[in-house]
C-alpha cells in the first residue's frame, strides 16, 4: 500500500522519479540523434537487458521502497520501458547495418515512449497526490480529499456495494500531556500513534488528520460489531504505547472513540457529526474507550452502547 511509504521517503522517491524520468527523455533524445547524425552508441542499448542498465532501469530495479514496487501503477511500468528498449535496439541494429529503419518501426518506438511517459508520469502525479494531501507531522492523510473518499464510500453503500464504519479518535486529556511534558512530547505521541494505527489498518482502511489531536477513520466492509472489535485492539494497542524518554519517565495517553456506519440516507457530514456524538459521549463515559451511536443520543450529551 503506497499509504505505507513515509512522507519523507516519498519525498526521496519522487525526487529519484523526476530525476529518472529526466534520464529517460535524455536517453530517448541520444538515441535518436546517434541513429540520424550516425554517431557510434552506446552498445549497452544493444544488450538484452539494456532497460536494466539505462539510469531509469537502474532506479527502477534498485531503490524504490517495497510498497511502491507492489502498486499496480508500477508494475505496469515494466513491460512498456522494457518493450521501448527492444524497439530501440532494433532501430540502432538497423543503422549499424547501414539500412534505414522502417517508418513502422520508429512509429512503434515513439508510440511506446510516449504510454511510457504517460504511465510514469501517472505515478508521479499519484505520488505528488499522496505527498500534498499528508499531514506533515503524522502522515495521516489531512482532510483534503477525505470528504471526496467518504462520499464515494456512501455512493457504495447506497448501491449495496459495501458497507463502510467511520470512527473518530479523540486523545483523552491531551492538553495535559503537553502542559506536563512540553508540546514536543505531544507531537512523539501523535507521530507514534498514527504509525502505529497505520501498520495495523487493513489495506484499504484510511486514517484522517481531522483536527488538532483528532483523527479520522474509516472501515470499508464493516459493520459496528467488526470496527468495535477492531477499535478494541487499536485501543489496547495505543494505550500501551510508551514515550517515556527513559525507564523513569513513563507517558502513557489514552483515546476516546465515536464509532457510526456511514449511512446512506444522509449526507456524508451527518454521518460525521453522528460519530462525533458518539465520541462525546465515550468522554462523558469516562474516556478510554469507544462509544457507538444511536439515535437516542443528543449531541452534547451522554448515552449508546460503550464498548
Ligand atoms: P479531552 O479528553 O476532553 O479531549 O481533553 P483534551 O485536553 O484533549 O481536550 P482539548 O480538545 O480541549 O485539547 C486538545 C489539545 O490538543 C489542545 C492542543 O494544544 C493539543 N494539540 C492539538 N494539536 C496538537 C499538535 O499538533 N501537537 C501537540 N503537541 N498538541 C496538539
Ligand atoms: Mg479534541
Ligand atoms: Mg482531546
Amino acid at each position: 500500500m503506497l499509504n505505507n511509504i513515509g512522507r519523507q521517503e516519498l519525498q526521496v522517491t519522487l525526487q529519484q522519479l523526476e530525476q529518472a524520468i529526466y534520464n529517460h527523455e535524455q536517453w530517448a533524445k541520444d538515441l535518436t540523434r546517434s541513429i540520424i547524425c550516425r554517431l557510434t552508441f552506446d552498445n549497452r542499448d544493444m544488450a538484452d537487458d539494456a532497460h536494466r542498465q539505462c539510469r531509469f532501469g537502474q532506479w527502477y530495479y534498485g531503490t524504490p521502497p517495497q510498497a511502491l514496487r507492489e502498486h499496480p501503477a508500477f508494475v505496469a511500468i515494466e513491460t512498456e520501458h522494457r518493450r521501448l528498449h527492444q524497439l530501440g535496439a532494433q532501430l540502432l541494429l538497423a543503422a549499424t547495418n547501414e539500412a534505414l529503419g522502417s517508418p513502422k518501426d520508429y512509429d512503434s518506438f515513439t508510440n511506446s515512449a510516449d504510454r511510457l511517459h504517460l504511465e510514469i508520469y501517472s505515478l508521479k502525479q499519484e505520488l505528488e497526490e499522496l505527498l500534498n494531501n499528508r499531514d506533515a507531522l503524522t502522515g495521516a492523510e489531512n482532510r483534503i480529499g477525505m470528504l471526496i473518499r467518504l462520499r464515494e464510500q456512501r455512493e457504495l453503500v447506497k448501491r449495496d456495494v459495501q458497507k463502510c464504519s467511520i470512527v473518530i479518535m479523540d486523545l483523552d486529556h491531551f492538553k495535559v500531556v503537553n502542559d506536563t511534558y512540553g508540546h514536543p512530547v505531544g507531537d512523539q505521541v501523535l507521530v507514534a500513534w498514527v504509525s502505529y494505527i497505520k501498520q495495523h489498518l487493513r489495506a484499504y482502511d484510511r486514517i484522517y488528520r481531522y483536527g488538532g489531536e483528532e483523527f479520522l477513520l474509516s472501515f470499508p466492509s464493516t459493520n459496528l460489531q467488526t470496527v468495535s472489535d477492531i477499535i478494541e485492539r487499536i485501543r489496547n494497542g495505543l494505550t500501551a504505547i510508551d514515550i517515556g524518554a527513559d525507564e523513569t519517565k513513563s507517558i502513557m495517553v489514552t483515546a476516546s472513540f465515536g464509532i457510526t456506519m456511514l449511512d446512506q440516507s444522509v449526507s456524508v457530514e451527518e454521518s460525521i457529526k453522528r460519530a462525533d456524538i458518539a465520541l462525546y459521549a465515550a468522554k462523558k463515559a469516562g474516556r478510554n474507550r469507544g462509544c457507538v451511536w444511536d439515535p437516542t443520543m443528543i449531541p452534547g450529551q451522554s448515552g449508546g452502547d460503550v464498548l
